[in-house]
């Protein structure tokens, strides 16, 4: 397969091409490249986990905020009857 930026020939399949340094192929076929790099793989893994994590804690945060809320006020109402 040829760059696809300056045709030069690339038949050992070079992530960049050797010969104007832009991605020698095309987006498809650099993705899988991309998820075969094990390295990346670990690093997306990790973020999308901190990420997810993140948003578990906030989200139990804000349901536990909301529920004392929720108890308060009916505290309140008890009291007052
Ligand atoms: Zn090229």
């Amino acid at each position: 397969m040829n760059c696809k930026h300056c045709e030069y020939p690339n038949n050992e399949n070079w992530f960049y091409c050797k010969n104007c340094g832009e991605r020698a192929s095309s987006p498809k076929f650099t993705s899988t490249m991309f998820m075969r790099n094990e390295s990346s793989k670990r690093t997306d893994i990790e973020f999308s986990t901190t990420t997810l994590d993140a948003h578990i804690s906030k989200t139990q945060k804000d349901k536990q905020l909301k529920d004392s809320n929720m108890w308060k006020k009916r505290i309140k109402q008890a009291s007052m009857n």
